[in-house]
């Protein structure tokens, strides 16, 4: 049944922070997620200030039996932060940062973006790993894993989650940590939003100074498999502490490279070292002597803060968006062929399809230490990420997204994925990728925390024992 005007606004008389309802002039904006495709209407959106503002959200939309959407930074692909008719909570004026570089600690609140949380840290030459976009949000990302450049030095971004301040389905406000309710935290790092609203982030920080060398090498679709081979082989190489990605994508109308070939589609290596020029140089040495030549190439020194905004462009506000991905134990050469078949078919020269490598510290935690849904043995994630100027083109670039996961898929049968880049909420991937212990583990956290599935706009995990019906 739809919630009362009347129950609202008693609700709006009592709550300290603010409740949008739809005609209000800022309805629309408080509304607004990342994907373009998505254009829910919630019956109400509340922008809390306080942990307790956000303890009372929860506790109204529950008596008013009303959905939960709980948005960080807006950019889950499947537009889990926003519902229609339900109650929206839009977490993104909470997002004070503090750093203690004496600690090296930074808190921050959960509608913090990566910008924000990375200029604060950089600050100081410290760092967590973060996302590549920068307006991507710290919460969502966190609770789902972490992957960015810093993955090999510094492991994902949950690896460092100190704390956590959690809001509980029934609206308690409590800290979770390695002392306080380990089962919760061990949860919050890769189960994500399934167990609780965090309203504060405690991350331990790493030196990473606050200058990057990078290069980029791109080669054409025609030299795509040389291009990829050779970026597998030489990223084996590399010490753990250089970031590097490989990515299908459209080279950017940017002024390095060359007019002719500006909106191309090829196939790119970039890496990052924060040694010096030389070292960068000597890292990279095998790629001068390749052939086929990269068609271009870029190797500059970088603020990290301006590498954390190299791809923003790539992937606007309000581009309509799909993805599937996949994890891979071995790019190898079949899977190769898979990539530079299926990248040239895309329709929209904003859609990418970015390979992470996992490697480095990600690897050197123990599986069971996290919730993280994956192997921490496992070497790649591929996402084919759909991303179009405009909405007709969206069906087609998902059918784009399909073929081509499908074919790829059968290189790596049985592969979960990394949960962060799921955008069908599909039960048996959810399972595949967690794997049976930590999903039965996980399942028995939700019932401990979340027993009627509260949160379930996200990854779901479905409590281990239903619970009986809620009173009143
Ligand atoms: C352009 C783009 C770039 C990306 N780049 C990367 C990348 O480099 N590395 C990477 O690992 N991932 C990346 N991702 C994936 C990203 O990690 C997920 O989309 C993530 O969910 C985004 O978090 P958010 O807070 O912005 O999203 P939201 O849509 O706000 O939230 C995502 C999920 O988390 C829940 N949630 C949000 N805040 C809270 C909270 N405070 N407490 C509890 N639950 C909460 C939401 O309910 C939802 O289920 C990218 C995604 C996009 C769209």
């Amino acid at each position: 049944m739809p919630v009362s005007e009347d129950a609202i606004s008693a609700f709006r008389a009592s709550f300290g922070g603010q409740v949008i309802i739809p005609g209000h002039p800022g309805y629309d904006e408080a509304r607004s997620v990342w994907n373009g495709d998505i254009d829910r209407r919630p019956a109400a959106i509340v922008r809390p200030g306080t942990p307790a503002q956000v303890a009372d959200a929860i506790t109204f939309a529950r008596a008013e039996g009303l959905e939960l959407a709980v948005r960080g930074g807006g950019h889950s692909y499947a537009g889990h932060g926003v519902n229609d008719g339900g109650l929206m909570i839009n977490l993104g004026t909470m997002n004070t940062v503090n750093v203690d570089p004496e600690t090296r600690r930074a808190r921050c609140g959960p509608g913090t973006t990566w910008e924000q949380l990375d200029g604060a840290t950089q600050q100081y030459g410290l760092a967590v790993t973060g996302g590549f976009i920068s307006h991507t949000g710290v919460a969502g990302l966190t609770l789902g894993g972490g992957i960015g450049w810093l993955t090999g030095r510094a492991g994902l971004t949950c690896d460092s989650l100190v704390s956590a301040e959690v809001v509980t389905a029934e609206g308690r406000i409590v800290s979770a940590s390695a002392q306080s309710n380990p089962d919760l935290f061990w949860a919050l790092r890769g189960g994500g939003g399934n167990f609780g609203i965090v309203t504060t982030f405690e991350f331990a920080l790493h030196q990473v100074p606050p200058m990057a060398n990078v290069a980029i090498f791109f080669w054409s679709t025609e030299h795509g498999r040389d291009g990829l081979r050779f970026s597998r082989d030489l990223g084996a190489t590399l010490p753990d502490d250089m970031g590097y990605l490989i990515a299908g994508l459209s080279a950017p109308p940017a002024p390095f490279v060359p007019p002719e070939y500006q909106g191309q589609p090829g196939f790119a290596l970039i890496v990052v070292n924060w040694g010096s020029a030389e070292d960068h140089e000597k890292a990279l040495e095998a790629v001068q002597q390749m052939a086929p030549a990269p068609q271009w190439q870029l190797i500059t020194p970088i603020p990290y803060v301006q590498l954390q905004h190299m791809f923003d462009d790539a992937a606007p506000w309000g581009a309509y968006s799909y993805e599937k991905a996949l994890y891979l134990d071995d790019l190898s050469d079949e899977a190769i062929d898979v990539l530079v078949e299926h990248l040239p078919r895309r329709a929209s020269p904003l859609s990418f399809v970015p390979i992470f490598p996992l490697t480095g510290a990600f690897s050197r935690v123990a599986d069971g230490d996290t919730a993280f849904g994956g192997s921490r043995q496992g070497k790649w994630v591929l996402n084919i990420s759909a991303s179009c100027p405009t909405p007709e083109l969206l069906p087609q670039e998902r059918e784009w997204v399909r073929t081509f996961w499908t074919a790829m898929r059968a290189k790596a049968p049985g592969s979960g994925t990394y949960v962060n880049f799921l955008a069908d909420a599909d039960e048996d991937r959810i399972r595949a990728s967690y794997g049976a212990q930590k999903y039965d583990r996980l399942a028995q956290v939700k019932a401990d925390w979340d027993p009627y599935n509260v949160f379930h706009r996200n990854a779901n995990i479905r409590p281990a024992q239903l619970a009986p019906p809620a009173a009143g």
